[in-house]
Formats: structure tokens, C-alpha cells, sequence
């Protein structure tokens, strides 16, 4: 009877589109074979060569036969590290498929994140005192206060009128579809705009989200082609560089490089480091050559760091000149005759 009921509730959200779209989404390739989508199991410890996992078009229900990883369309997004707040996805997910098509960002002012908060409104929204607060702390941040704007279109951020992200800028984080040609948001982050007391992080994740699987601007990287590129640890890091004209950067949300972001870097034949020159980011760029020393699937690849003074961070560069001027060294490089500088 339980299951009936439950059975019924879930035929609401879920439909062969629906399915297919997420799973398009995923990158997720899949057969049909009647009421289930058939693909290899996603599951990243098992290692499947024929599709043994399947999930159900009506009930989002899917399962593996050889490994036994099942569970719902939750448990199957979180292990992109795609998660909502609390019960938002389940409501959210039923639009899911029609507003990532209608979505077109930085369009209009009002920024609808797909399957993730209610709504997000930008800082352009004209007016809205709501977010003086957001407003005045970016432009503290910025060289120069007339890139305001462009800065918060390009990188579409936003605020909340309310809720576990009120008093935060957000910022989304994309992904880009390389087959498809396409971003899509698969995660965000939000850097609170008050004074950091105790017990407030400076920044936050939704729950349960894995921030280490996605580099900050890749996606834009991808986008130009870039295969020099500059890592660095804050998304203010990165927009600083950019407000200087540097595009080719990237954030790892952290000083600590995942092996997912590592392996993401290995898109790139060309990678300087530019952590804070302090222990954690020191630490951080020790990860980096042991992971390069260890192999790599790039066969030409130069390693640098961008060596900052104690205790300064990117965040601090206030000119291109200054930017320039900052020495580079040599970590690692593979199969390069000449060591380009
Ligand atoms: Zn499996």
C-alpha cells in the first residue's frame, strides 16, 4: 500500500523525457529496453563495460544489477555532486528539462538556477535595496568600480532575498558540455558580505555538495580554447585577474587540489600555479608537483609557479604591471625541448 502510494507521488516528477534529459545531462550515454533506461553504471568503483544499470522513466528508481548501487534520482545527482537545499529538487525537478532549454542566462536580471534555489536575483537588479549590502562589498573588492556590472554579468552573480545563502554573494558554477557546446550550472558557492565572525564561513556550499569536482572557470576556458592557464584559490582571485585582463584562470574553490581537479588540468599544456604564499597554499602547490611527478596523461605539459610575496595573495595585485613583474619558476615539465617562459 506504501509503496503504491509512493509509487504514484513519484509518477508526478519523472517521465521518459525527464529521465533522458538528466541522464543527457550526466553525459550518461543509454539504450531503451521498456519501462528503463539502460546505461553502464555510474557508480565510479565499479568498472562496468556492459550496461548492467538501469533506471526506471516512471519512479526515477534505478539500480545495478552486477554492483548493487541503486538508489533515486537524489542519490544519482549527488553523485555528480549535483544537490539542492533540502526538498527543492523533487519540486524543481519536474521543470527541470524545460527551463534548462528556455534558461538564458544574463538575459534577463532575474537568474533562475536550474534545480537549485527558488530564485536568484542578480546584483544588477535595478533598485533593489535588498542587496546594497552585496553591492557595496563587491565594489569594495574591485580595482576599479566601473567594471561593476560587467563583472556581474560575466560571471552571473547573484543574492538571495532570504534563507541559508541571505547575505551572501552567489555565484554559480558551470560546467561546460563539450559535446553539446553548452554551460549549465552544476553547483554554487556564496562569500558572505559581512564581517567573518566565528562560526560564519566566509564561504558556502549547498549541503552535502562536493565543491572539489568542479574547477571555478573552466567552463570558460573550454569556451576560448585556452590551453594555458592560471590556477589560482579564490573566485575573487579570479575575478581580480580578470579585472586586469587576464582570462585564463581558474579557481579550485580552495587550497587543496581534488583529484578530479587535477585530472581537469590536464586539459591544459601549459599550468602556473598562483596559490597565497602562505602554509595551507603552500601545502597546496606540494600536491600539485607530487600528482604531475606521478604520471601524467599529458605527454607535453609545463608546470610554474607565480611566486607572490609572503602573505600576499593574487587578490592583492592591483595592475597588470605589478601582475608582470611577479617572478615565475619552474616546478615540472615533460617532453618540452625548449622550456617556454
Ligand atoms: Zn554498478
Amino acid at each position: 500500500m506504501i509503496k503504491q502510494r509512493e509509487k504514484k507521488r513519484n509518477d508526478k516528477y519523472y517521465n521518459e523525457e525527464i529521465i533522458a534529459d538528466i541522464l543527457n545531462i550526466l553525459g550518461i550515454k543509454f539504450v531503451k529496453s521498456g519501462d528503463n533506461l539502460m546505461a553502464c553504471c555510474p557508480n565510479p568503483e565499479h568498472e562496468d563495460k556492459n550496461p548492467s544499470w538501469g533506471i526506471n522513466v516512471n519512479t526515477g528508481l534505478h539500480n545495478c544489477f552486477s554492483c548493487g548501487f541503486k538508489g533515486d534520482i537524489k542519490k544519482l545527482l549527488s553523485l555528480y555532486g549535483i544537490m539542492s537545499e533540502g526538498k527543492i529538487i523533487k519540486k524543481q525537478i519536474r521543470t527541470f528539462s524545460r527551463d534548462r532549454l528556455k534558461n538564458k542566462l544574463g538575459r534577463q536580471n532575474n537568474i533562475n538556477y536550474i534545480a537549485y534555489l527558488p530564485k536568484v536575483f542578480s546584483l544588477l537588479d535595478d533598485g533593489n535595496i535588498r542587496c546594497c549590502k552585496h553591492v557595496g562589498y563587491l565594489l569594495s573588492r574591485l580595482v576599479n568600480k566601473d567594471n561593476f556590472d560587467n563583472l556581474v554579468n560575466r560571471f552571473y552573480l547573484g543574492f538571495v532575498p532570504s534563507g541559508r545563502f541571505y547575505n551572501r554573494i552567489i555565484f554559480p558554477i558551470y560546467k561546460r558540455d563539450l559535446k553539446n557546446k553548452r554551460d549549465f550550472v552544476v553547483m554554487y558557492g556564496g562569500r558572505s558580505v559581512s564581517c567573518v565572525s566565528k562560526g560564519v564561513p566566509k564561504y558556502l556550499y549547498p549541503v552535502r555538495a562536493r565543491k572539489s569536482n568542479y574547477l571555478y572557470n573552466h567552463n570558460h576556458c573550454l569556451l576560448n580554447k585556452f590551453k594555458s592557464v592560471i590556477v589560482v584559490e579564490g573566485v575573487f582571485d579570479v575575478f581580480r585577474l580578470w579585472e586586469l585582463g587576464i582570462y585564463n584562470v581558474v579557481s579550485t574553490l580552495g587550497c587543496w587540489p581534488s583529484k578530479a581537479q587535477l585530472h581537469f588540468l590536464q586539459y591544459y599544456n601549459d599550468i602556473t600555479i598562483c596559490y597565497d604564499n602562505d602554509e595551507a597554499g603552500n601545502k597546496g602547490l606540494e600536491r600539485f608537483k607530487e600528482y604531475f611527478y606521478s604520471g601524467i596523461k599529458n605527454e607535453a605539459m609545463v608546470l610554474r609557479k607565480k611566486a607572490l610575496p609572503i602573505g600576499i595573495d593574487p587578490g592583492c595585485v592591483k595592475n597588470i604591471d605589478d601582475w608582470r613583474r611577479l617572478p615565475l619558476q619552474k616546478m615540472f615539465y615533460k617532453r618540452f625541448s625548449k622550456i617556454p617562459m
